[in-house]
């Protein structure tokens, strides 16, 4: 309802005769699912939620005329129950820590010069006029920051061997396939801030030395791949992609390669695969890509979230960025949060900051009333954390610890009425029907694990189910070919592990 309530609001500013006054300005997503669709009032802050267009006039009259505040459109806190008119108020907003989400609701992403006034540009400004290469590379390993799109690996390290490996051209791809249910992270940046994503890119293509990027967008993100097209063109215009770049003699160019919805497009080889026009299967590993990739040349592979940590590291240095987070998990995450959750959507927050604080501070906790039950990370990859685990710090060691990945951000919470079986079946599912059947452990185990939690949950199971799930689920993890396969069991093993008795009480009282 966004659009209408914006076209309404031009026209009583116009009859206002506001217009030269005051601007309106359409960004991308704020983060606050809940609450949409939400206006903020500058320079106040005044966030207004739930805006329809029945409400404008009375914000154009009161508000923009009178400078009163519309109470009733103010943010209700869910523990005190206090109005809080500006956003800078609202917990939900000032826990989070914005680097890769920084302009993402600030800007309109449009608009190249919207994105230049908040020192867009100025990192890849700062690497062609006063870096080499290497010294690049050295500030994004000093950084810390490791791959956003689950994996994890030191993505300092992933540039030098993409610009120490032997072989030209070589390519520079962004993994824009964010394929998991409850996930809509890189789906914002792109939507919000493609700059920042297009920027990173070329900064890479300066630091391996690559001269073509890809940027590979699901087809079901119309809107992200339209404001993609619209900023790379952007970008080409004002001199800042394409032949020659700021005058330095670097090129560097992008395109776009939109995916056809298959989860395991997101898997790096079979995401490859797909750009080269074949079918999207993985490949063994190694040869990785950055020595292998792109019809087999050195290939930089990154998602759409640790791109857009690049500038910001670039301008305030890695050492800067390595202060935020833990020991081994530097700087800060973009979660999504959905599920049973008062402030379903988009944040980020310090790695290291517990589950507990996520969910009940930024997050508003659990509606209704009712209890905090588990939260799902890495959505069909990843696993269960139960209450007992609340006080657990996000970052990539302790939820490994905890039988659980970090994935690309996906956080689905679930309360008390949730059956936690039916909640690992509906992953499994996903997964199954998702996988390419290349390799027979992911083909035929996953079918096989979905057969038994098929009759588990149909009150047919048998005794020993628990035992062949647990036993297929590893045999899968060590054989797949690829991270889907090998994730795939994950969410059944989790919820075996800290919810065993409500397979044993499925199988115990058969209908
Ligand atoms: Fe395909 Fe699954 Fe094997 Fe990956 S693990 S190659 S998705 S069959």
């Amino acid at each position: 309802g966004c659009k209408k309530v914006q076209e309404a609001l031009i026209e009583e500013i116009k009859k206002l005769n506001l217009e030269k006054e005051i601007k309106v300005i359409t960004t991308g997503c704020m983060g606050p699912c809940d609450l949409g669709p939400v206006m903020i009032i500058y320079p106040e802050g005044v966030f207004y939620k739930k805006v329809q267009v029945g409400d404008v006039e009375e914000i154009a009259r009161r508000h923009l005329l009178e400078g009163e505040i519309v109470e009733r459109l103010l943010y209700k806190s869910p523990k005190t129950g206090e109005a809080v008119s500006n956003f800078n108020d609202i917990s939900f907003f000032n826990r989070q820590v914005k680097i890769a989400l920084r302009n993402t609701g600030l800007i309109d992403p449009m608009v190249i010069e919207e994105y230049i006034a908040q020192d867009g540009y100025a990192a890849l400004a700062k690497v062609l006029s006063q870096m080499t290469p290497d010294e690049v590379i050295e500030e994004v390993k000093k950084s810390g920051l490791r791959g956003r799109g689950g994996g994890g690996f030191p993505t300092g390290l992933k540039w030098k061997f993409t610009a120490k490996a032997k072989g030209s051209p070589k390519y520079v791809v962004c993994n824009a396939d964010e394929g998991d249910p409850g996930a809509f992270m890189d789906r914002s940046i792109l939507e919000g801030d493609p700059f920042s994503v297009i920027e990173a890119m070329t900064i890479a293509g300066y630091a391996v030395g690559a001269n073509q990027g890809f940027v590979y967008v699901r087809a079901e993100y119309p809107l992200a791949v339209s404001r993609l097209t619209h900023a790379i063109e952007k970008a080409r215009e004002y001199g800042l992609l394409g032949e020659n770049i700021m005058g330095t003699g670097f090129s560097f160019d992008l395109d776009i390669r939109v995916g056809a919805g298959a989860f395991v497009c997101g898997e790096e080889t079979a995401l490859l695969a797909s750009i080269e026009g074949k079918r999207g299967e993985p490949r063994p590993r190694p040869p990785f890509p950055a020595n292998e990739g792109l019809w087999g040349k050195p290939t930089l592979i990154n998602n759409v979230e640790t791109y857009a940590n690049i500038p910001v590291i670039i301008l305030k240095g890695g050492e800067w960025f390595s202060k935020l987070g833990t020991e081994n998990s530097k700087g800060t995450k973009v979660f999504a949060l959905a599920g049973k959750i008062n402030n379903t959507g988009l944040v980020e927050i310090p790695m290291g900051t517990s589950l507990g604080e996520i969910i009940y501070d930024i997050g508003g906790g659990i509606p209704n009333r009712k209890k905090f039950k588990a939260a799902q990370t890495g959505g069909p990859s990843g696993g269960c954390i139960p209450k007992e685990y609340l006080n657990t710090p996000i970052d990539y060691d302790s939820l490994k610890e905890l039988g659980t990945i970090m994935g690309s951000g996906g956080l689905i919470v679930v309360d008390e009425d949730t059956c936690m079986v039916d909640f690992a079946r509906f992953f499994l599912e996903f997964v199954q029907d998702e996988s390419c059947g290349k390799c027979a452990p992911c083909r035929m185990g996953t079918k096989r694990m979905l057969e038994i939690l098929d009759r588990i949950t149909k009150g047919q199971g048998k005794e020993g189910d628990i035992e062949l799930l647990e036993e297929l689920g590893h045999i899968i993890k060590e054989t797949a070919l690829c991270g889907l396969g090998q994730t795939a069991p994950n969410p059944v093993l989790s919820t075996i592990r800290y919810f065993r008795d409500e397979y044993e009480a499925h199988i115990k009282y058969k209908k």
